[in-house]
């Protein structure tokens, strides 16, 4: 909430820079004492994600990463701070007179102070077909997905641009199984980072990973027929490609700025302070134009950030003076970095130069007057921290001169590590030094290298410093420990999350295929009915099915009780039958000599002690549906009697009920799922303790999740308030479905909800956006339309309608509502 003192401060754009500012605002705002310090932050993205590392979208392509892995702050980080974030909405004006900002959701926005980080937007040529469908660009995290869903094995794929972003692009892409082959307008890779020579030396790497490259070749256009099909090029040339990934650069988001009526170059053009020319707006990160630089790396945006920080809060300090410039390539096997200037040929530079063509090592310094200008490293990066501070400190190397390219060998890391001066840079995306680490360490207590990325920000970049901070950490702190990741099992060393997203990239659909390429090939009673959920629930019913990974349940389609018999349980929908269906399931209990007939706790009939081999007669002659009470799936929906028959109804709880149970049965989730319909806030049919619940009101429905009422007992959380059934009916298959995709394996949705917080849950179903809700609504469906009854055997027709929800009570980050 806003108090009176507070400044409204409006962010647009949710990326790197702005939100590194973000952090360091909060940093002075928590040492300063109130109203100076305090702000009501808002923030707008356009992308309907929280802050994520953009630099790691290249491990994600490759399937080295998830999406969940490289989220730098999580929603529980803005609701700790109190910033209103507004994700997928794009600002489209600021009217800096009335000092507001529209977004295209029309809400008006006032600001006393306006932070521009839109970043930049990939760089389109007016290649004619460049809009066909089968080429892409390579930006965000829509993008990585959308090439992961298109990319198979064996696809002739071409990336135009044979800079940073698209060698990392055909490389990713290459890992998932495509033919690539890398088109570059220049007669050198990277030729903005390094000289001919070692483009020579980065090229014969690539080409030795199975990826072409084509140099000197100009695209002139994509041909398709409505699909791709290759592209032609001004030599007259072609080539067939089913997809073509467009990588030549990137061009700032200045058009707020122009809209604001700021001064615009090529970027919006900040002071030493990153104030524009309107003193209530200021800008950071791509879409900034600093003494005529334009930057596309993180290290600067960071500098700024903290310049900006400073500024804003009125503290302002040191003068943000320009960046040199610095790039790795994060390519696995392919060490190439580069900083500062480093073509031949430049004034009054000298260049030093080592290469050694059968170890693929390539290294250049070039020097200005006895100081550092420039450096290229390739095939060893082992020295790039120390020439990365000779650059940045300007040191003078006249008594280094014998010894610049070969220094001392390295004898033991940790006693490199002791040596390195406190001075020297570690991480150079954010800024760190070893003596910040260090201090950092003894300060904080900290133990692990996750505690440390949380406190110094160090090696939450491009991770090239990682392996430096852990040995910092191991060097310094006394009791360091691992990170650790809970790995599904000894048989497949991946997390659960790790291995939803090689299923799903790697295209694996048997549980086998798993095992063989990324387990043991054998597997265990753990690993492989998890697996076995997994590329069902990834595949939609699409998969190789392999009984003998289920469950020894779920093998048999009956629950095994302690004397080895087994019980059958008929699906009984809202907990409704009739008397045709009673007299059918006593005339089998009396045929079978089934030993006892037991009504569930959860409205149902369980006909118990029965021997296996009559399972298949019983289910025969009983004709019903299996109640599936032996699966991790949808067990029932218990159900009150409601408007029909109770005079306290609001809602038809049992129509309700029933239709809930068709939509949701016979489909497998992460663990049991267990619902419950009520016609009004009584709750007789207990609905505020199941995983799914929906509670009847006065003109709508509350739905309701993670409940419990076993071993751990919760009262669900409120999910969203609707006003029909048919609204309390999708926001329930939203979360469903939602589960089912991000759950682990045995995980009940109480401890699902409680782990990702219900915030999170409705942002990404109830309150996402509507591509978003059809994209969980139509693999729901899919998975429905395969799925069959386990003794039936048959199609299950029953698939669902979908209509759009309108919220009728939008719930606001932070806002706690219970039911
Ligand atoms: C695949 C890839 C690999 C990279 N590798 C490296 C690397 O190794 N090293 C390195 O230093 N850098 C690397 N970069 C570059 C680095 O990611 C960028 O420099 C950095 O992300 C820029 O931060 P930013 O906040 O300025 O822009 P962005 O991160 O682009 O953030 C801007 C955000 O603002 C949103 N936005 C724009 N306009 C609006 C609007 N009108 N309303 C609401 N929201 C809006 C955008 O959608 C975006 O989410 C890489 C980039 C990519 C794509
Ligand atoms: S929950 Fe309400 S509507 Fe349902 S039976 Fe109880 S009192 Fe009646």
């Amino acid at each position: 909430m806003k108090s009176v003192n507070m400044e409204r401060l409006v962010v647009v754009g949710n990326g790197m820079a702005g939100i590194a500012c973000v952090e360091q605002i909060l940093r002075h705002s928590s040492v300063m004492p109130p109203p100076a310090a305090q702000f009501h932050i808002t923030v707008f993205g356009d992308e309907t994600h929280v802050n994520y590392n953009r630099i790691q979208l290249s491990s994600v392509l490759a399937g080295e990463k998830t999406a969940d892995d490289i989220v730098i702050n999580g929603l529980d980080w803005y609701m700790d701070n109190g910033i209103d974030l507004r994700l997928g909405v794009k600002i489209t004006g600021v009217d800096p007179f009335a000092k507001t900002v529209t977004g295209d959701d029309g809400s008006v926005t006032p600001y006393d102070k306006l932070l521009l980080a839109t970043g930049s937007s990939p760089l389109l040529p007016p290649i004619p077909g460049s809009d066909k469908d089968g080429v892409y660009c390579f930006r965000n995290l829509d993008d990585t997905r959308a090439l992961l869903g298109r990319v198979q094995p064996g696809l002739k794929t071409v990336v135009i641009g044979g800079g940073l972003l698209g060698l990392e692009a055909a490389r990713g892409l290459q890992l998932q199984g495509a033919q690539v082959t890398v088109v570059h307008l220049m007669s050198t890779l990277m030729e903005r980072q390094l000289d001919t020579a070692g483009g020579q030396y980065l090229q014969q790497k690539i080409e030795a990973m199975g990826i072409n490259v084509l140099l000197s070749h100009n695209t002139t256009a994509i041909l398709s027929n409505g699909r791709v099909q290759g592209i032609s090029f001004s030599n007259g040339y072609r080539m067939e490609a089913d997809l073509v990934v467009i990588a030549v650069g990137i061009r700032p988001n200045v058009a707020l700025g122009k809209a604001a009526g700021l001064t615009v170059n090529r970027g919006i053009v900040v002071n030493d302070y990153m104030e524009t020319s309107d003193p209530s707006i200021f800008a950071v990160g791509e879409c900034v134009e600093h003494q005529g630089v334009v930057y596309g790396l993180v290290a600067p945006l960071y500098q700024q950030g903290k310049v900006l920080a400073a500024t804003i809060t009125g503290n302002r300090g040191p003068r943000y003076e320009g960046s040199i410039p610095e790039a790795r390539l994060k390519i696995m096997g392919v060490d190439v970095f580069s900083a500062g200037f480093v073509q031949d040929g430049g004034p009054a530079c000298e260049t030093v130069r080592y290469e050694d063509p059968s170890l693929g090592i390539y290294k250049k310094l070039m020097l200005k007057d006895g100081r550092l200008a420039g450096v290229i490293l390739i095939g060893d990066l082992s020295d790039s921290n120390r020439y990365l501070d000779w650059l940045r400190t300007g040191a003078d190397l006249t008594d280094k001169r014998r010894r610049l390219l070969s220094p001392d060998p390295v004898p033991d890391r940790g006693v490199a590590v002791a040596e390195m001066p406190d001075s020297e840079t570690v991480c150079g995306c954010n800024g760190v030094t070893k003596g910040a680490i260090i201090s950092a360490i003894h300060q904080k207590g900290i133990r692990t290298l996750s505690q440390l990325k949380q406190c110094t920000r160090a090696s939450t970049g491009c991770g090239s410093c990682t392996d430096l901070c852990v040995a910092l950490l191991k060097a310094v702190a006394p009791e360091f420990e691992e990170d650790k990741k809970k790995v599904l099992c000894e048989c497949v060393p991946f997390t659960q999350d790790n291995l939803r997203e090689i299923v799903r990239s790697q295209k694996l659909r048997s549980v086998q295929e798993i095992l063989d390429v990324y387990g043991n090939g054998i597997g265990c009673e753990v690993c492989k009915p998890a697996l076995s959920y997994m590329v069902d629930m990834t595949w939609c019913g699409e998969h190789e099915e392999d009984r003998s990974a289920r469950f020894i349940n779920d093998r048999v389609h009956a629950n095994i009780q302690r004397d080895g018999t087994f019980s059958v349980v008929p699906r009984i929908r809202g907990g409704v039958t009739s008397p045709a269906e009673l007299r059918r399931i006593a005339d089998v209990a009396e045929k079978y000599n089934v030993r006892m007939v037991k009504i569930t706790g959860s409205q149902r009939i369980d006909l118990l002690g029965v021997a296996k081999e009559d399972l298949p007669k019983i289910w025969a002659d009983l004709g019903m549906p299996s109640g599936q009470a032996y699966t991790k799936g949808v067990r029932m929906v218990k159900t009150c009697v409601g408007t029909e028959f109770c005079r306290y109804g609001t809602q038809d709880s049992i129509a309700t009920g029933i239709e809930l149970e068709r939509r949701l049965e016979n489909l497998y989730t992460p663990h049991k799922t267990k619902m419950g319909v009520v016609g009004c806030p009584r709750n007789c049919a207990e609905a505020t303790v199941k995983d799914i619940g929906l509670v009847g009101q006065e003109g709508g429905w509350q739905v309701v999740v993670g409940g419990a009422a076993g071993k751990s007992v919760r009262k669900a959380d409120l999910l969203i308030t609707v006003e029909t059934s048919e609204q309390a009916l999708e926001s329930a298959q939203l979360f469903f479905q939602y589960y089912r995709e991000h759950a682990n394996f045995l995980e009940r949705t109480y401890d699902f909800v409680e782990r990702l917080g219900i915030e999170k849950v409705r942002r990404e179903t109830v309150y996402a956006q509507r591509a978003v809700q059809e994209g969980l609504l139509e693999r729901l469906a899919k998975s429905k339309a395969l799925a069959k009854d386990a003794w039936l055997e048959r199609e299950d027709p029953r698939t669902t309608q979908f209509v759009p929800i309108q919220p009728l009570v939008q719930i606001q980050p932070g806002e706690a509502v219970k039911v």
